[in-house]
């Protein structure tokens, strides 16, 4: 038997700052032009910002405007678009550009990898979540009749540029909505990171009231958090790319997030159910795995507070019937990813077999 060895560079350079922008230059000297996917709302809101950075790039470019969100995540659109732009003839030396959140980098990026086989991603994150997450570690997707990311394929982007000019205009939900991916990472990789995020709790509050003037500068106070967030997760990815083992970590509070998420009809946003599916998961990890007394203490406590105005509340059999549907679970079982403790997990153990049962018991089915 002869065995071929395949190589892929799946090499992501992140950039932050504005005074980054020159390396956007830069990168696009090697393309013959850009496909800019933008989603329509941040395209409004930011435009002049949007147009000088583009022309940054000293080459031909068009933009294409999607849907707000989830919308963007469209089969049809998929297809309509690949033929709309292959009609008009495409390079291989063409780049494609996202400019939104993780709806947006998640299907530009599947359109990218599809297109003639690969075309470079570089992608400008636009909401805290994308910039934590979303765009992050290669995973592109969009939705079809069978559920939410069901189909998607792994293409690490070219580049990634972090620019907290974009976060000023995130409303009080879509900020909550990323703090839920950072609080994530800290309880997996730091602790440090998640007394300062404790700290950060005042300046939520202040954000919700939702002047915009004032949130342009409390940027400045969050863009470094999400910074160290978004380390803690490229450590994992980078030993784990395509998620064979450790990768799973990162799904913690995924379990039980993904069926509330469903439940909810794809209301509640991502990083909010995320919040909650961890105080959920948490609690199991209590009762049944020797998950430290204290830490739970410690950590519950900050996701209550930052879950008092969003007052989640299921049904049982409902929240069941996506709980052993999620792709993560072996037939019947249920997986979750837990911590070992504050800013730990163990390696070699933190997959744990639940009972869905085990569920029933946790304060999200309780009243009161
Ligand atoms: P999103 O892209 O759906 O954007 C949420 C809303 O915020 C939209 O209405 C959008 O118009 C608006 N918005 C975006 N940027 C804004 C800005 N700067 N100012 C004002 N409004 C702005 O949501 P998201 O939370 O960024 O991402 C969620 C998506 O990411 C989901 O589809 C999820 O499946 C996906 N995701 C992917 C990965 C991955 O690894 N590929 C990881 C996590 C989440």
């Amino acid at each position: 038997m002869d065995n071929f060895l395949f190589r892929k560079d799946f090499s992501t350079n992140n950039y932050f700052g504005e005074e980054s922008l020159p390396e956007f230059g830069n990168l696009c000297s090697q393309y013959d032009n850009l496909l800019v996917f933008a989603d329509e709302f941040v395209f409004s809101l930011h435009q002049n910002f949007l147009q000088n950075i583009l022309a940054q790039s000293r080459i031909d470019y068009e933009v294409f405007s999607l849907p707000r969100g989830e919308d963007a995540k469209d089969i049809d659109l998929w297809k309509n678009l690949t033929n709309k732009i292959m009609e008009k003839g495409l390079s291989r030396k063409s780049a494609v550009v996202a400019i939104g959140g993780g709806a947006i980098s998640d299907f530009s990026g599947f359109f990218a990898s599809t297109c003639m086989r690969g075309l470079d991603h570089i992608i400008f994150p636009t909401t805290v979540l994308a910039m934590v997450d979303a765009a992050l570690g290669g995973k592109t997707a969009i939705n079809n009749k069978a559920g939410k990311n069901m189909v998607g394929t792994w293409h690490f982007p070219e580049a990634v540029f972090f620019l907290p000019a974009f976060l000023g205009t995130l409303t009080g939900r879509e900020l909550l909505s990323g703090l839920g991916e950072m609080v994530k990472h800290s309880i997996l990789g730091s602790a440090e990171l998640f007394e300062e995020l404790q700290a950060f709790l005042e300046i939520f509050e202040y954000w919700q009231d939702f002047d915009k003037e004032s949130n342009f500068t409390l940027v400045e106070k969050i863009f470094p958090l999400v910074i160290s967030a978004q380390k803690i997760k490229m450590e994992i990815v980078q030993k784990d790319p395509f998620q064979h083992n450790l990768r799973y970590i990162l799904n913690f509070g995924h379990s039980a997030g993904h069926a509330l998420e469903a439940l909810s009809n794809y209301k509640l946003l991502h990083g909010i159910a995320v919040l909650q599916g961890m105080r959920t998961e948490l609690e199991i990890g209590l009762e049944y795995f020797n998950f430290p007394q204290k830490d739970f203490e410690l950590i519950v406590s900050f996701l209550d507070s930052l879950l008092e105005s969003e007052s989640i509340k299921s049904d049982y059999e409902g929240f069941r019937k996506y709980l052993v549907r999620d792709k993560k679970n072996l037939k019947k079982s249920t997986i979750i990813s837990l911590p070992s403790g504050l800013g730990k997990f163990e390696s070699a153990s933190f997959l744990k077999k639940v009972d869905p049962l085990w569920f029933a018991n946790t304060n999200l089915f309780r009243d009161g």
